[in-house]
């Protein structure tokens, strides 16, 4: 087959989505955008169309936001587009032999390319009480709705982590009014996704809005008969609570991939260029896949902007087109009046620098490794973080000395 027969061949293969989620919504809507022909098919396990969870930590838990708007598209949308929704449909085996899956009530669905979006979930704290009522865990629009509805009436707050999870719940149960503590078992607040200083300023912000934060204890046991009615920490100290939010991070879902024979680690193990899994028909994009990277060393995100990277990885490879060029992670957190941008990685800085100022809540940090710019934190402070996208993509080069002069426009160095 000539190359052009083999485009218009991969136009018209049959394409299963297991997930509904940003990934297995955006690899959907890209292929139609670019003029795939053949069927794609959705299988998500909750009821409701696909939707967005970034707002269920922040506008949706205050009350201040629709269900109807959290939905990425209207139902019309995935009629008119002819992609196909199942619904309440969870996916229970994968057989790669054969290309089909089966779902929970039987149903089969066979695939030419199968794109696994199936996410991740939250862990659970495996302490005594932890099934306790009034214990609740994040990441579902279920879970949102239950706690939106149980803010209704003043509440004493405990929420167990410090991590995005955590202080966005604790931000707008604060915002309302609720008594709240945040207990987290590391020094630092954000210590995964950010530095002692960005941390520091996070734990006196929570704190000037009235935020109980303890750091560097973990929690015992979760009290209560049948209702939480608080929590003891290692210490033995005990904190009121009949409300507790436990945001202590999430596990990959790659257990359905596991069990077909797909090499996992921690995550679906993915091509970084394409998504493809170790079945060549198999691609897994968003919180579930962990790149193998060319150094030896394998990456999981999660974010919204890897799941939008990685469907667009999938939509190219399907197509026959090229990888997308490269775009550097991104994340942003809501709390309070504080937007936080990042673009890149930190993890790995051994110099840092700060313009702005901290105690006005408007700055940026900038991380380097061996004098580069690795990633840039923007606090209240966009235009940093807007031209730090370009620069780390562009991959144009910048000084320490550049980055510390107030003077040196940063979209001027973005455009060089
Ligand atoms: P996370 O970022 O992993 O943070 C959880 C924190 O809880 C960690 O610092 C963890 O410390 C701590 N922790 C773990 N066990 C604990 C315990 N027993 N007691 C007290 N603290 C404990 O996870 P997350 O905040 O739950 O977020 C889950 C996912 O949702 C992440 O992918 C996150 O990026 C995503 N999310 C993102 C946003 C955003 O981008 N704005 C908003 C909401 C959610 P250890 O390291 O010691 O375990």
């Amino acid at each position: 087959m000539d190359d052009a027969a083999c485009r218009i061949g991969a136009r018209r293969l049959n394409v299963l989505i297991i997930g509904a989620g940003q990934a297995a919504t955006q690899a959907a809507q890209l292929l139609r955008r670019r003029g795939f022909e053949g069927s794609i098919s959705i299988l998500g396990d909750e009821g409701l169309p696909p939707y967005q969870r970034p707002p269920l930590s922040k506008a949706f838990l205050k009350g201040q936001m629709e269900e109807q708007r959290l939905l990425f598209k209207p139902e019309s949308f995935y009629e008119a587009q002819d992609i196909e929704t199942h619904l309440l449909s969870h996916v229970e085996q994968i057989d790669t032999a054969n290309k089909r899956v089966t779902c929970a009530d039987d149903s089969r669905y066979s695939y030419d390319k199968l794109i696994v979006c199936t996410g991740s979930s939250p862990i659970r704290i495996p302490v005594p009480g932890s099934d306790l009522e009034g214990v609740f865990v994040l990441r579902g629009l279920d879970d949102a709705r239950t706690i939106r509805t149980t803010l209704d009436e003043p509440r004493q707050v405990v929420v167990i982590g410090g991590g995005y999870v955590g202080l966005e719940a604790a931000s707008a149960a604060r915002q309302m009014n609720h008594v709240v503590t945040v207990i987290e078992r590391l020094p630092k607040l954000l210590s995964r996704v950010t530095s002692p200083v960005v941390s520091d300023f996070y734990a006196d912000y929570h704190r000037s809005q009235g935020v109980e934060v303890r750091l560097e204890t973990g929690v015992s046991e979760i009290l209560g008969d049948d209702h939480a009615t608080g929590v003891r920490l290692d210490s033995g100290e005990e904190i009121a609570a009949d409300v507790v939010v436990v945001g202590i991070g999430v596990r990959p879902n790659d257990e359905l991939a596991a069990s077909a024979g797909i090499d996992c680690d921690d995550g679906i193990l993915v091509d970084p260029m394409t998504c493809q899994t170790s079945d060549g028909s198999v691609y897994a994009a968003g919180d579930c896949a962990r790149q193998r990277l060319a150094d030896g060393t394998t990456l999981r995100l999660e974010s919204v902007h890897n799941a939008l990277v990685q469907a667009d990885k999938v939509a190219a490879n399907i197509l026959g087109h090229e990888a997308p060029p490269y775009d550097p992670p991104w994340f942003w957190s809501d709390q309070y009046d504080v937007k936080i941008q990042t673009v890149g990685l930190f993890n790995d800085y051994d110099d840092l620098l700060i313009r702005g100022n901290v105690d006005d809540a408007k700055f940026s940090v900038f991380y380097l490794k061996n004098g580069t710019l690795i990633a840039i934190d923007s606090v209240n402070d966009p235009k940093p973080f807007m031209a730090g996208k370009k620069i780390l993509k562009s991959g144009v080069s910048v000084t320490r000395a550049q980055l510390e002069d107030p003077d040196v426009s940063l979209k001027d160095l973005a455009l060089r």
